[in-house]
C-alpha cells in the first residue's frame, strides 16, 4: 500500500554546529528502512512525469519499484542503464528542478525523495556488490575525448560500452572535472567520485592526466593521429573577475582557485591534518550563486571566524539552490544582501584589510529579468575583512577555441553545436557541458556527453 505522508522520510544530517567544523558528509544517506518507507511513496505513475524532467531519462518508477521490493542492486541495474553516475547525481543534481520538480506527489506536500533514493541504490552497490566483468565487443574505431569532467567521463562511458577505444584527455594530475575539484567534500566525498570514475575506467577508457588539449596536442593532431571523431568536454574554467581596485591584493582568490586548492590540496582534511591553504578570520565571498554557498561553507569549516556572503541583489534573486543557502544560514554563514563592494582595500604589506561596499536599491527588471541592483548614493562603508573570495561566474578557458582552427564559438566563448547531435562546426569534432552552455549543472553535461555518443555512434558505424 502507498505511503501517503505528505513529506518526505527526513535525511539524517549532521548537527550545523558540529558539521561547520569538518569536512565529512552534510547528509549521511538513508538506511534500508527508510528507503523502502519513502519508495513507498511512489504512486508508479503510469505516464512518467519523474523521467521525463530528467535530462538522462532514468527510469525512475521501475528503480523506485525495484526499492519498494527490497531489491537494491536491482534498482541499481535499472539506474545505471542510462546513468553512469547515480551516486553523484541524487547527492547533487538539482532535482528540485528536475526530477521531482515533475513528480505528482509534489502537488499536494513534497515529491518523492528520488535523489536520496537514487544515491540510496549506488551506495548500497558501492558497499556490497562486486564489479562483474563485462564482456564487450571491439569495432576498430577510436574516439578522444578531451576533459575528464560529468560531460567527457559520460561520453567516453557510453562509447566505450558500444565497442570503441576511448582516450580520455585531462589537462589536471586528476580525473573528474568539478566533481573532484570544485564540489567541497562535505557535499560530495572525493573517494566516492574516485570510484565512480574507476568504475568507467575498468570498462577499458584510457584515461591520460597532465595532458592538455592545445598545448601538448592539439584537437587537428588527434584526428590526424587516426582517431575517428573528436569530444570536446573542457568545462567553463575561467573565473571572472570583478573589475574593481584591489582584486590583485594578497588575500583575494577566485573561487575556482579557492576550492581548487582545497580540494587538490586536501585541505579538506582539516582539522586533523593543518590547511595548506591560508584563510583569514574574516571572509567576504561576493557573489551568491551554489559556488558561493560552498566557497563559504568550506571557508567556515577552515577555520574562519565570521563569513560574509556579499551579494548586490535581495534574497529573491539569489541564485543559489534554496537547500545551500539554508544549510548556509544554518552553518552561521551572515548574508549581507544589497551590498556590492566598490574597492578591496590592502595593508602596507600588500594584503587585504577591507572591502569597501555601497549599499544597493531594486530598480527595473534587466535583461536576465531580475529586478536591477542601483546604489545609494553615499551609503558607501568598510567592512573589515582579510580573505575575499570572487564567486560571479566562470567562462569557458581559450585555448581550446584559440588552436582549433574552424571550430565556431559564441562572442563569449562558447563552443556552437548543433541541438540534436551536438557536432561542432568542425568534421568530426563534437561538444558538450559547460563549453557550449557555459557553467550549468552536472546532469545538463551527461546529458550532453550521452547525446553526442549516440549522435558519434550513429555516424561511424554507418561510416561516414
Ligand atoms: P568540468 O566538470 O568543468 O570538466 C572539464 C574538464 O576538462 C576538467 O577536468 C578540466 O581540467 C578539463 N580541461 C579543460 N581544458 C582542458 C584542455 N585544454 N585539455 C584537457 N583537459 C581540459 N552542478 C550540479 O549539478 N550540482 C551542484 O551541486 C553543483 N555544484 C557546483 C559547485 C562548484 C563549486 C562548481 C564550480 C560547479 C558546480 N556545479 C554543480 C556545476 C557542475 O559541476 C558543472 O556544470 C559540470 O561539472 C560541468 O561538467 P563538464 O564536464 O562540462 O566540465
Ligand atoms: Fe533526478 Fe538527477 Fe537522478 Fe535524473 S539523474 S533522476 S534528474 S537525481
Ligand atoms: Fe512516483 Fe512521483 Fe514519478 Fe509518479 S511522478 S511515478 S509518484 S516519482
Amino acid at each position: 500500500m502507498a505511503n501517503m505522508s505528505i513529506t518526505k522520510v527526513p535525511m539524517p544530517e549532521q548537527e550545523p554546529n558540529v558539521r561547520n567544523h569538518n569536512f565529512k558528509e552534510v547528509a549521511t544517506g538513508y538506511t534500508a528502512e527508510m528507503a523502502v518507507e519513502e519508495a513507498a511513496r511512489c504512486l508508479q505513475c503510469k505516464n512518467r512525469p519523474c523521467t521525463n524532467g530528467c535530462p538522462v531519462n532514468v527510469p525512475i518508477p521501475d528503480f523506485i519499484a525495484k526499492i519498494a521490493q527490497n531489491d537494491f542492486e536491482g534498482a541499481y541495474d535499472v539506474i545505471t542503464s542510462e546513468n553512469a553516475l547515480p551516486a553523484i547525481c541524487g547527492r547533487v543534481c538539482p532535482q528540485e528542478n528536475q526530477c521531482e520538480g515533475q513528480c505528482v506527489r509534489g502537488r499536494k506536500g513534497e515529491p518523492v525523495g528520488i535523489g536520496r533514493l537514487e544515491r540510496f541504490a549506488a551506495d548500497y552497490h558501492m558497499a556490497n556488490a562486486e564489479s562483474k566483468p563485462v564482456r564487450i565487443e571491439k569495432n576498430g574505431k577510436k574516439v578522444a575525448v578531451v576533459g575528464s569532467g560529468p560531460a567527457g567521463i559520460t561520453c567516453a562511458g557510453e562509447l566505450i560500452k558500444k565497442g570503441y577505444d576511448v582516450t580520455v584527455f585531462e589537462a589536471l594530475h586528476q580525473a573528474g572535472g568539478v566533481l573532484s575539484y570544485g564540489i567541497p567534500e562535505f557535499r560530495l566525498p572525493k573517494a566516492l567520485v574516485a570510484k565512480e570514475i574507476e568504475t568507467i575506467a575498468k570498462l577499458g577508457v584510457d584515461i591520460r592526466t597532465n595532458v592538455v588539449v592545445g598545448r601538448s596536442v592539439t584537437v587537428d593532431e588527434l584526428m590526424a593521429d587516426g582517431y575517428d571523431a573528436v569530444f570536446i568536454g573542457s568545462g567553463a574554467g575561467l573565473p571572472r573577475f570583478l573589475n574593481i581596485p584591489g582584486e590583485n591584493l594578497l588575500g583575494v582568490y577566485s573561487a575556482n582557485e579557492f576550492l581548487t586548492r582545497v580540494n587538490l590540496m586536501k585541505a579538506y582534511r582539516f582539522p586533523e591534518t593543518p590547511t595548506p591553504v591560508k584563510i583569514g578570520k574574516n571572509v567576504a565571498v561576493v557573489g551568491a550563486g551554489n559556488v558561493a554557498m560552498d566557497a563559504a561553507r568550506t571557508a567556515k569549516r577552515l577555520g574562519a571566524e565570521n563569513v560574509y556572503i556579499v551579494y548586490r541583489r535581495s534574497e529573491e534573486e539569489l541564485p543559489a539552490r534554496a537547500e545551500e543557502v539554508h544549510h548556509a544560514k544554518e552553518e552561521g554563514i551572515i548574508f549581507r544582501l544589497l551590498n556590492n563592494p566598490a574597492a578591496i582595500l590592502g595593508n602596507e604589506d600588500g594584503w587585504v584589510c577591507g572591502i569597501e561596499v555601497v549599499k544597493q536599491q531594486l530598480g527595473e527588471p534587466d535583461e536576465s529579468g531580475r529586478r536591477s541592483p542601483v546604489p545609494i548614493e553615499g551609503s558607501n562603508y568598510r567592512m573589515d575583512v582579510d580573505t575575499v573570495i570572487i564567486a560571479i561566474g566562470q567562462s569557458p578557458n581559450p585555448l581550446i577555441r584559440q588552436t582549433t582552427p574552424g571550430l565556431d564559438t559564441q562572442r563569449w566563448g562558447g563552443i556552437i553545436v548543433e541541438e540534436e547531435t551536438m557536432a561542432t562546426s568542425k568534421e568530426g569534432v563534437y561538444a558538450g557541458g559547460d563549453t557550449v552552455t557555459g557553467a550549468a549543472t552536472v546532469i545538463l553535461a551527461m546529458g550532453a556527453g550521452k547525446k553526442a555518443a549516440a549522435a558519434i555512434d550513429a555516424k561511424l558505424s554507418a561510416g561516414e
